[in-house]
């Protein structure tokens, strides 16, 4: 087997084993509690689960997505969320080869499906994911700058700085004027420790640019679906309408991926397109 190959098994079993740790995460930081301790137990009959119904995905498959003390049914989410780490971090190592940037590119990655899932199920941004993320951006982007090797995805350190600062700014100033238009909290402080890891990926203008990103997409997937079925329900059960919250990390999160990844080539095609160097 050759180098590519093994890091490309071995990043897809790492992945695996994070994305349950990721599953712990989403499901306790939100409430507050640790992730190390306790052990995980059954929310219904308390029966500890041993580690071999913990093994990634193939656990939930043995057991029939079901508890084996009470049959209690567990949510395919979570093997849903194993399947996906290990194709991220499968992918990395596929793009980048093996090396630091594999190791970032899957790291925040997760990060990114980490705050998007805990962002819409309880319209958080837990800070062990955004001052972990910051860190580690920071600290790999010195490495990589210190071994004069680096893909084309993250910036070098001083970038970083100035992109994190850039990043948090900018949403900050977006929320502010939104409060002062509608008179009401437009933007958590959530968003700006998540855009403040962004852009200590992606750089400053990588990073405003995925505010905008994530502003389409959110309008569009509220104005067109979200909105619409929630009028529809009040309708049916004869309440008053009521616009859902807008967990604008959703759709950060993605856009920041994205932008990750194409950034370079969507700011080079606008540049041509406008007549001017947006990079
Ligand atoms: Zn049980």
């Amino acid at each position: 087997m050759d180098v590519t190959a093994f890091t490309i098994l071995a990043f897809t079993l790492l992945g695996a084993c994070f994305g349950s740790f990721l599953n712990v995460c989403v499901s306790r930081w939100p409430a507050g509690l640790s992730v190390v301790r306790p052990a995980s137990r059954c929310p219904k009959c308390e029966r500890e689960i041993p580690w071999h119904e913990n093994v990634p995905v193939f656990g939930w498959l043995r057991l029939g997505g079901k508890c084996a003390g009470c049959a209690l049914s567990i949510s395919i989410e979570y093997p849903l969320v194993e399947l996906s780490v290990a194709l991220l971090w499968a992918g990395s190592a596929y793009m980048a080869g093996p090396g630091l940037d594999a190791l970032r590119l899957a790291t925040f990655a997760t990060l990114m499906l980490g705050i998007t899932l805990t962002d819409a199920k309880h319209y958080v941004i837990p800070d062990g994911f955004t001052v972990f993320g910051l860190i580690f951006l920071l600290v790999t982007s010195v490495i990589a700058f210190l071994n004069g090797a680096s893909g084309p995805w993250f910036v070098p350190p001083i970038e970083a700085v100035y992109g994190a600062c850039a990043g948090a700014g900018f949403i900050a100033i977006i929320g502010w004027l939104g409060e002062v238009a509608l008179k009401k909290e437009a933007m958590g402080f959530g968003d700006a420790t998540l855009m403040a890891v962004v852009g200590a990926a992606i750089g400053p203008t990588r990073a405003i640019i995925t505010v905008f990103v994530a502003a389409a997409l959110g309008a569009t997937a509220f104005l067109c679906v979200v909105y619409p079925i929630a009028w529809m329900r009040a309708r049916q059960q004869g309440r008053e309408f009521e616009a859902p919250l807008v967990p604008f990390g959703v759709f950060l999160a993605p856009a920041a991926v994205g932008m990750l990844l194409a950034g370079d080539a969507l700011l080079q095609w606008g540049g041509t397109y406008l007549g001017v160097p947006l990079q």
